[in-house]
């Protein structure tokens, strides 16, 4: 017997001031866990399956793009991609999404456009470009255009600008809007993240564009902070991976000091992990290599979140900071750090190796684990 699913509400939260969360404990879900794949099965299963399934467009197939692909199928839409890869095109063509040859085939067959590119100029050419999305016709048939990559605040807000202003074509799926509306939804939880559907969303733009893009955010993620206008998601995720940078350095050099003062890893770790120290790049992304498992740390800073791009993301940073007229001299010299750190030929590795790239710090030794396996601890 298969599961009765019953329709669900979008739900939304009071967040902290100026965001609202939403959690959309939906059919979405449910049909979701329906249509899972079958090892060896034919991938069109997927396809053409769930109830209020879409057309979606997916362009940028990268490490977080694929995976976010992927769950779409798995979630039962139907999925036209397009990626100047053929590999990573072929990959999604072989679990059953169709090919276009340019974004403007995309959004010629496609109700709904997601985008996961590397920075702004690569976000500006599939818009914008002479075989962009934008320039299918000047009716475009995608109601909904939903950029994921982390790119700077002012270019979702002009790339939003421009899709505003045209039209929609008459095969377009109304939906309420009176013309195509843009989000920038920058993502948090890493490829990891992405793999599981588990990312979390920051999304800018019109909540009327927002409810309408929440089937496909939880096919993807788990869960999505409205931020406000256009450009305020990609507003947050700046100011989130810059903070990040900062706190990752911080504990980096904390660490490599403790070394050489005597205090194991561990030790420190499990210290700053109680203590006022306690972060993310501690307690869930440790940079010394053996602390813990499962991190890029631990497998040679392989995977996750390269230096590269978080230096372009420090690079957003800059650039919003002298907009704005804001101080940020520690996003200025952590820039500089990793930029140092690419140029010596580490830019494809995590961040989190800075604790060895820079500071030289040391994996953690076996006989600290042993060491701090059983620690002499009075909680009184
Ligand atoms: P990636 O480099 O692995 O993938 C980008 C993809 O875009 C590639 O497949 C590339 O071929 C494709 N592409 C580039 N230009 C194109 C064009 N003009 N037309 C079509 N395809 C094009 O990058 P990623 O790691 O998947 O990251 C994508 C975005 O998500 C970036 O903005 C990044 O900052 C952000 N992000 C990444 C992570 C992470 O952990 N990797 C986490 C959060 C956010």
């Amino acid at each position: 017997m298969g599961r009765v699913c019953s329709l669900s509400k979008i739900v939304s939260f009071s967040s902290p001031p100026g965001g609202r969360w939403y959690f959309y404990s939906s059919a979405w879900a449910c049909l979701s866990s329906r249509f899972q794949a079958q090892p060896g099965s034919s991938s069109r299963s997927y396809a053409n399956v769930a109830e209020n399934a879409q057309n979606v467009g997916f362009i940028g197939l990268g490490n977080m793009g694929s995976h976010m692909a992927f769950n779409l199928l798995k979630a039962g839409h139907t999925l036209c991609v397009y990626d100047r890869n053929d590999a990573a095109v072929l990959s999604l063509v072989d679990k059953g999404a169709s090919k276009a040859d340019s974004p403007r085939e995309v959004a010629e067959q496609s109700d709904v456009i997601i985008t996961m590119l590397p920075a702004s100029s690569h976000v500006e050419e599939v818009y914008t470009g002479s075989n962009g999305l934008l320039r299918s016709s000047r009716d475009l048939r995608p109601s909904l255009l939903i950029d994921s990559s982390t790119i700077d605040p002012q270019t979702s807000r002009v790339v939003a600008a421009k899709v505003s202003t045209c039209r929609l074509s008459t095969n377009a799926r109304r939906i309420g809007f009176e013309t195509p509306i843009m989000l920038d939804a920058p993502v948090s939880g890493g490829v990891g993240g992405a793999s599981a559907a588990s990312l979390t969303f920051m999304v800018g733009g019109p909540e009327k564009g927002l409810k309408a893009a929440l089937p496909l955010l939880h096919a993807m993620g788990k869960r999505v902070v409205h931020c406000g206008g256009a450009g305020t998601g990609s507003a947050a995720k700046v100011c989130n991976n810059l903070a990040m940078a900062i706190s990752m350095a911080g504990v980096s050099e904390a660490f490599a000091l403790g070394q050489r003062l005597g205090i194991d890893a561990l030790t420190l770790s499990n210290i700053f992990n109680s203590s006022s120290a306690r972060c993310w790049s501690s307690d869930t992304y440790n940079p010394v290599p053996g602390v813990m498992e499962n991190v890029p740390a631990s497998r040679n800073y392989v995977g996750g979140f390269s230096c590269q791009l978080l230096g372009k993301d420090l690079g957003l940073a800059l650039m919003a900071a002298k907009e704005t007229g804001s101080p940020i001299p520690l996003t200025t010299q952590v820039h500089e750090l990793y930029a140092n750190i690419c140029q010596k030929g580490y830019s494809h590795e995590d961040f989190s190796n800075i604790f060895q790239r820079l500071y030289q710090g040391e994996p953690l030794h076996t006989e600290d684990k042993e060491h701090t396996k059983d620690p002499l601890v009075d909680n009184t």
